[in-house]
């Protein structure tokens, strides 16, 4: 269940998956949904520990309190100016709940994320880890210029991603692996290419399956009723099926393509490998 058009999903929906080891709660503003704190006790008493991702927005007490309780942690959007950012960082610090941050790298913020890495702000000084996800070019304003593989900053990024310790871990979602295999040097045992409809389902709100909450933009989705057609959808759907077959034909011939599986099955423009590769063989970009 995800997006900030959470208020739609019915509690009672929800519940069909909870069992589910693959099922997950996350995306938007999940904690501005109505029987937010609900689903997580309900959640949490069904063996599972719940994490979310908030914008800061409607932490009230009783979230609060109930994040402490249910969750293993939670994950706080950074927005410029980064004040809502940091009032939420510290609400949920100082009740003692993990905070990991996620941050959009983008051109036009990868020198903010250099900076913070050089030098990070206090708000920063308490989290669990910082989280940097790859700009796909979706929502309400698509900026092509915006896409990360534009940068000319990104080598020095992943140079200080990796050669300065921090009192935070430093991650990244699985969109932003081509970077990860093409720029560093990490353990290929700390890498994995993208999970959607491998390791992972998306349910939108009004109780559709994707492989991620992407496909939303190019796809009408598998309906799931119940748990029946749930199972249905992720074993045997066309649109599950068809996502793991993109990730079985990799066929670039660069080294790492077994490791990044043909990155992304919707968006190829958020590749970050081209760029790294034509650098690395010294072609003009
Ligand atoms: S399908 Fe694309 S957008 Fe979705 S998780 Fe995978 S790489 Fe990211």
């Amino acid at each position: 269940m995800g997006s900030n058009r959470i208020g739609n999903l019915k509690f009672g929906d929800a519940t069909l998956f909870l069992f589910d080891p693959f099922s997950f709660i996350g995306g938007g503003n999940p904690n501005q949904h109505p029987e937010f704190v609900q689903i997580l006790e309900y959640t949490r008493r069904n063996g599972i520990v719940p994490n979310y991702t908030t914008n800061g927005r409607g932490l009230t007490d009783k979230v609060i309190k109930a994040s402490k309780q249910y969750c293993g942690a939670v994950a706080v959007s950074a927005y410029a100016p980064f004040t809502e950012t940091a009032s939420a960082i510290n609400a949920l610090i100082n009740e003692g709940i993990k905070v990991n941050l996620h941050f959009i790298l983008t051109t036009e913020t990868i020198a903010t994320a250099i900076e913070w890495l050089k030098h990070p702000p206090m708000m920063l000084e308490h989290i669990n880890a910082i989280i940097f996800l790859n700009y796909k070019p979706i929502g309400r304003s698509v900026v092509p210029e915006l896409l990360l593989n534009a940068s000319e900053l990104m080598g020095e990024f992943f140079e200080v991603v990796t050669s300065i310790k921090h009192t935070f871990k430093i991650g990244f979602d699985s969109c932003s692996v081509s970077g990860i295999v093409s720029y560093t040097k990490a353990n290929p045992n700390t890498i994995e290419a993208c999970d959607a409809g491998r390791f992972s389902m998306f349910i939108s709100e009004d109780m559709k399956a994707y492989p991620c909450s992407f496909y939303i933009s190019s796809d009408s989705g598998v309906p799931i009723t119940d748990r029946d057609s749930f199972f249905a959808a992720w074993q045997t759907s066309e649109l599950f099926q068809a996502a793991r077959t993109y990730f079985r034909s990799y066929d670039c011939d660069c080294k790492y393509s077994n490791m990044c599986l043909n990155g992304c099955p919707i968006f190829p423009e958020i590749r970050l490998c081209n760029q790294a590769r034509r650098k690395k063989e010294g072609v003009a970009l």
